[in-house]
């Protein structure tokens, strides 16, 4: 018996930072992803600041301080 598969390729082994077409965990569309840490496509990225939400502009809290 042969259990290889000709035609189907092997799955991506998730070894570093390869550049694949993943799915997006928002929008669950396919994008290309650049890196292992890439699991939202940069539509949903540009769209919600999930990571690092630094508003920027209402600068209340921190005072600049004058010399
Ligand atoms: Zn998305």
């Amino acid at each position: 018996m042969n259990d290889q598969v000709s035609g189907l390729r092997p799955p991506t082994p998730a070894r570093g930072d390869l550049p694949a077409t993943r799915h997006c965990l928002r929008c669950r569309t396919a994008f290309m992803s650049e890196g292992f840490g890439e699991r939202i496509c940069k539509r949903c990225k540009a769209q919600t600041s999930w990571k690092s939400a630094i508003p920027s502009g209402d600068g209340g809290s921190r005072r600049r301080s004058s010399r």
